[in-house]
């Protein structure tokens, strides 16, 4: 594929409506999900975009852009619901076309306005109705077995919003995935979480059945975290590396990773450099475009734009190359957004 114009479409985005879609929730979010030459792709909704759906292909400016897509029906678990009468879509969502995506906690001790990630909108959905605040485990032990079942989900991805408490929420998550695995044995779980202020947590998730784990931090830049995510700043970026290498230890090499948002700001080389020293640590640099969304600060109050195509490009360029030199692939991942790929197109570059 033409690596540029997946770039283009991560960074304008679609008109038009793909049967799956997602609004607002933590991290990138108002996308369509498509697969693109076989590829997960999570494209952001713009009603300005020259790239249109139209059903079945793309188009740029009317003209076939002569990408190989296979859109994702939407899932039929979407139609279920607990006895509770809690719709299972509420619970979890499908994302890309096989991945099943929840998050067990709907709000964020850090969600005060001048503490929040300027990026993320996790309380939104909540407000809108769209989602629970907690997920209950034996409720995504359910979703979860329908979803493998009717629907071939073969991955599952558990995100919190952070707790007050020590495990930051790590803990619940915990519970979460030893449910899923009581219903559901063989289906991989990637946990995401803050560091966990004792360590020891990290050995519990893992215990509890999760198989890797991403530890985000969005930014290797002090001043770009203070500014962007003030509340997340407070944790140190030596909390971050201490995390993730008992991560490493506990999960292995490559089941570990973080993302790293292009476009806060950072210097493009030296994201390029931290991204190497994580590689070299065992921890995927899962490099995205920041995507701005409505819901979130950066749009609401920042008017913050998408990132310049180039610079993503060769950010995404130079991390995959590192990647394929370390023999680390994202889909070597047993479970995850770096397994997944939608949210970024190192995948696309062979990362
Ligand atoms: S990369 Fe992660 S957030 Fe993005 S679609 Fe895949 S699982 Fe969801």
């Amino acid at each position: 594929m033409n690596v540029s114009t997946r770039v283009d479409l991560a960074l304008l985005g679609i008109r038009g409506r793909p049967p799956l879609r997602r609004t607002a929730g933590a991290g990138p979010s108002d996308d369509g999900h498509l697969v693109i030459d076989g590829i997960n792709a999570a494209i952001p909704r713009n009603p300005k975009s020259p790239f249109v759906f139209d059903g079945s292909q793309v188009l740029r400016d009317g003209v076939d852009t002569g990408l190989d897509v296979q859109v994702i029906e939407r899932p039929k678990f979407y139609d279920l619901a607990t006895d509770d009468g809690v719709p299972y879509e509420k619970l979890a969502k499908l994302h890309g076309r096989n991945v099943l995506a929840t998050t067990v906690v709907q709000t964020c001790v850090r969600y005060a306005p001048d503490q929040r990630c300027r990026f993320c909108s996790i309380e939104e959905s909540l407000r809108a109705g769209a989602t629970t605040a907690v997920k209950r485990p034996a409720e995504l032990a359910e979703v979860a077995e329908a979803a493998v079942r009717l629907d071939g989900v073969t991955q599952m991805v558990m995100t919190t919003g952070t707790s007050a408490g020590a495990d930051r929420g790590a803990r619940h998550l915990g519970r979460c995935v030893r449910a899923v695995k009581a219903a559901v044995p063989w289906l991989p779980i990637q946990v995401q979480c803050e560091p966990p202020e004792d360590l020891a947590v990290i050995t519990e998730l893992r215990e509890a059945g999760a198989d890797s784990i991403g530890i985000h931090v969005e930014s290797l830049d002090d001043d770009v975290r203070r500014r962007w995510m003030p509340g997340k700043a407070s944790v140190s970026l030596t909390q971050y590396r201490q995390a993730w290498s008992e991560a490493v230890r506990v999960f292995g090499r490559n089941q570990v990773s973080t993302y790293l948002l292009v476009g806060l700001g950072e210097d493009p080389d030296e994201l390029i450099a931290g991204a190497a020293e994580l590689i070299e640590m065992g921890v995927y640099p899962f490099v995205v475009p920041f995507r701005p969304h409505p819901g979130s600060l950066a749009v609401d109050v920042d008017r913050a734009h998408a990132p310049d195509a180039a610079v993503v490009e060769k950010v995404s360029r130079e991390v995959a190359a590192a990647l394929q030199m370390a023999g680390m692939a994202g889909a070597d991942q047993r479970a995850g957004c770096a397994s997944c790929g939608a949210c970024g197109v190192l995948q696309n570059l062979g990362g």
